[in-house]
């Protein structure tokens, strides 16, 4: 059983992968996308996957409710983020000894 406190949430990530395991159809969600289905910042990671379904197996009459969810954190992003800005800076050196 998992402590309530150490949970991650919503809060914590930047966009949900959903995937069908039924129909192999997936996509990317922003938490603010997920309001409809009653997603808030509070609810935690662990509860996604019972609130997500596939609308296109839904729509074949189908329960869609076979999703896995992978979740993008913040901090993953801000690493990428640095990691992107040490390249530029890197870059910048060489730009300017190929036009001198
Ligand atoms: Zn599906």
């Amino acid at each position: 059983m998992a402590l309530p406190g150490k949970e991650a949430t919503i809060a914590e990530v930047v966009s949900i992968a959903v995937e069908c395991i039924d129909c192999g159809r997936n996509r990317w969600w922003k938490p603010a996308e997920l309001k409809r289905f009653g997603v808030t910042a509070q609810t935690p990671l662990a509860a996604l996957s019972g609130r997500l379904v596939c609308k296109a197996c839904r729509a074949d009459g189908l329960p869609g409710g076979a999703v896995s969810i992978q979740a993008a954190f913040i901090d993953e992003q801000q690493q990428r983020r640095a990691e992107a800005r040490m390249l530029s800076e890197r870059e910048v050196p060489l730009e300017r000894s190929r036009r001198a």
